[in-house]
């Protein structure tokens, strides 16, 4: 992994989709995240396919965890990915957990703790989530999650039920 420069910060973003060819989908909201102005890629997992969480009436996710180095501030960061769920058809009008065109949470910023209204670091969930944890450990097996611990022990707590990685 290369380290971020003095003024910028890996950010650790987790993409989700289970509508409209969600496997474009991903391939396309990866490639506009990285010509974000002040947003580098660093690295892509694999794209995973996973069982819906809460509603069960509704089709699998394809999901990837991309490492991004940016100069941006995590609300900034924020606004530019949730104009990019915009522009990939995403609505907010449904049902908790129920399905979207694309979905992108801010996993990880650097090792900040952020708790705000609109903006939660490290995300909640990721801790538990199979979807999130395997993706990420692939391009970040080392990492320390503030306030939850070393990736590799989350992991081994951590079944690999209803996932299964692509490519
Ligand atoms: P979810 O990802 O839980 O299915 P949404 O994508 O609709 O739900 O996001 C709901 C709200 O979660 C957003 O309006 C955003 O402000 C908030 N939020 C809190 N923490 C984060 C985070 N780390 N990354 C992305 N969104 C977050
Ligand atoms: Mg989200």
């Amino acid at each position: 992994m290369i380290p971020p420069t003095s003024d910028t910060t890996i950010a650790y973003l987790g993409l989700g989709s289970n509508l409209a060819e969600p496997v474009e989908q991903i391939k396309s909201a990866r490639r506009a995240i990285a010509l974000i102005p002040g947003v580098k890629e660093i690295a892509c997992s694999s794209l995973y396919r996973s069982l819906p969480m809460g509603p069960q009436d509704q089709p699998d996710y394809i999901n990837a965890v991309m490492a991004v180095e940016t100069g941006l501030s995590p609300q900034d960061l924020l606004k530019s990915l949730q104009k990019i769920e915009k522009a990939h058809g995403r609505e907010r009008k449904g049902q908790r957990w129920g399905a979207r065109t694309l979905d992108v949470d801010i996993l990880l910023y650097g090792e900040q703790v952020i708790d705000l209204p609109d903006l939660i670091v490290p995300h909640s969930g990721i801790a538990e989530r199979s979807f999130v944890l395997h993706p990420l450990s692939e391009i970040a097996p080392h990492l320390t999650i503030p306030g939850k611990g070393d990736i590799a022990d989350l992991l081994a707590k951590c079944p690999l039920v209803g996932l299964q990685r692509l490519d």
